[in-house]
């Protein structure tokens, strides 16, 4: 898969990953922090390491997916 490492959001943490997603509008329904995250997925790209998140809005079932730089704090914290 490719990553456009232009698009990712960059984090400091994993629990950053998810306040942002709580705090993301459904583009479809536009109902705030329906958004529930499916599946979290850790890519690499040119050596470094991105989480990609799967997420569907509980109220109207469309899905949205993020990718995040966790170059910060990837290998520090494990
Ligand atoms: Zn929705």
């Amino acid at each position: 898969m490719k990553i456009d490492s232009n698009s990712a959001i960059s984090v400091d943490s994993v629990e950053e990953e998810y306040r942002y997603i709580q705090q993301i509008s459904c583009v479809q329904c536009e109902s705030k922090g329906s958004l529930k995250l499916d599946l979290q997925s850790l890519i690499f790209e040119e050596n470094k390491p991105y989480d990609k998140l799967d997420c569907q809005c509980q109220n109207c079932g469309a899905k949205k997916s993020f990718i995040f730089d966790i170059s910060n704090f990837f290998g520090k914290l494990f």
